[in-house]
C-alpha cells in the first residue's frame, strides 16, 4: 500500500510538474520574440538617410539644365528625379535628347548576307560602280579602279594595287561582305588573302580560314600580326561572309599615341574581337608601334593578287 500510495504520489506530482515546467520553459522564448520584432520596426527610420541621397545627387545637376533653355517637350519622363552620376542628366529626364530616328537596313539576300545600308549609311558598294574607290599612288594621286566589277560584286584584279575609298573616315561602324576564290587554291597566306586596312594601316585579315592552316594572326579575322580571332567563324570558299566593325580612332597628342585604336568585329554574326584595343600598326616581322596620322583616313581593301570579292559595303561614322 505505501509503496502504492508513494507510486501516486509521484505520477500526481510528475503529472503537475510537466506542465508547469513546460510552461515555464516555453514561456521565455515566446516573450523574446515580441522584443526581437523592434528592432526591424526601426528600419524605417534607417531609411531616411537612403532618403536623403537623391537631394545630394541633385545638388551636382548643372545649372544649365534650366528647362527654360530647352525647347517645350512632351512632360513624358522626370524634372525631379536623381542625376546620373557623371551626366549632366536626371533619370528618365524629360530633357534629354532623343536618338535620331534611323530606319534599318533589310536582309536582301540579292544584295547581300547582312542587311542593305540603314537610312543614315554611307553606302560605299551597292554592286553596280566603284565610284566611292580609287587607287592611290604617291600619297594623294587618285587613279580610276581597275577591278572588276559584274554580278552586283566587286573583284580584285592581282597586281592593279589595293582600292581604297575616296573620303575619309576616323571612328566608325562598317559593314562589308566578302567571299573567297572558289575552288580553292594555294596555301596558308596564299589562299584567299585580302583585307581591310582602316586608315590604309589597321588590318583585320581577308583570308580563305576554311580547312586552311596558317598563323594564328594571319588567319581571316585576324587584326593582322596581332591578335587572331577569339575563333574561327569562317564560311567555305564560294560562299559570302559578313564583317560588321566598330572601331574608335586613335588619338594623338605631339605625335604619341594618347588613345589607342579599340576595335570590335563580327565574322558572320560572331563576335571575333570586343573592344580590343590596338597595339599600333602591324610592321612586317617586327612589333607593332603607333605612328601619327590624321583624324580621319581612307579605308583601304588590299590586292594581295589573290581574285577576293566584296559587296554590300557600308559605313556609319561615329
Ligand atoms: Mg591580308
Amino acid at each position: 500500500m505505501r509503496v502504492s500510495f508513494l507510486l501516486l504520489l509521484f505520477a500526481t506530482a510528475s503529472l503537475l510538474a510537466c506542465p508547469v515546467s513546460s510552461a515555464l520553459a516555453l514561456q521565455p522564448p515566446a516573450e523574446e520574440k515580441p522584443a526581437e520584432q523592434k528592432p526591424a520596426e526601426k528600419k524605417p527610420a534607417e531609411k531616411k538617410p537612403a532618403e536623403e541621397k537623391p537631394a545630394e545627387q541633385d545638388d551636382a545637376k548643372p545649372a544649365e539644365l534650366d528647362p527654360a533653355k530647352y525647347p517645350k517637350l512632351p512632360k513624358v519622363g522626370a524634372d525631379n528625379s536623381g542625376a546620373i552620376a557623371g551626366l549632366p542628366w536626371r533619370v528618365h529626364d524629360i530633357y534629354r535628347p532623343r536618338p535620331a530616328q534611323v530606319t534599318p537596313g533589310e536582309v536582301d539576300l540579292n544584295k547581300g548576307q547582312g542587311t542593305t545600308a540603314p537610312s543614315d549609311a554611307i553606302v560605299l558598294f551597292d554592286g553596280t560602280d566603284l565610284s566611292a574607290w580609287a587607287h592611290i599612288r604617291g600619297g594623294d594621286q587618285l587613279y580610276k579602279p581597275r577591278w572588276k566589277v559584274e554580278n552586283g560584286y566587286m573583284e580584285v584584279v592581282g597586281g592593279t594595287g589595293s582600292l581604297h575609298t575616296i573620303d575619309t573616315f576616323g571612328s566608325c561602324q562598317l559593314h562589308i561582305e566578302w567571299s573567297s576564290p572558289e575552288p580553292a587554291r594555294g596555301a596558308s597566306q596564299g589562299r584567299g588573302n585580302s583585307g581591310i586596312k582602316l586608315f590604309n594601316v589597321y588590318e583585320v585579315q581577308v583570308l580563305d580560314s576554311f580547312d586552311n592552316f596558317t598563323y594564328a594572326d594571319g588567319q581571316a579575322g585576324a587584326i593582322y600580326g596581332q591578335f587572331p580571332p577569339e575563333v574561327n567563324a569562317a564560311r567555305q570558299p564560294g560562299q559570302w561572309q559578313t564583317y560588321d566593325i566598330l572601331f574608335r580612332a586613335p588619338e594623338f597628342t605631339d605625335g604619341k599615341v594618347t588613345r589607342p585604336a579599340v576595335i570590335t568585329v563580327l565574322h558572320n554574326g560572331v563576335m571575333i574581337h570586343h573592344a580590343r584595343e590596338l597595339k599600333g600598326v602591324a610592321r612586317a616581322g617586327r612589333s607593332p608601334v603607333y605612328s601619327a596620322h590624321p583624324p580621319a583616313g581612307h579605308i583601304m581593301l588590299q590586292d594581295h593578287g589573290n581574285p577576293v570579292r566584296y559587296r554590300n559595303i557600308w559605313i556609319r561614322p561615329l
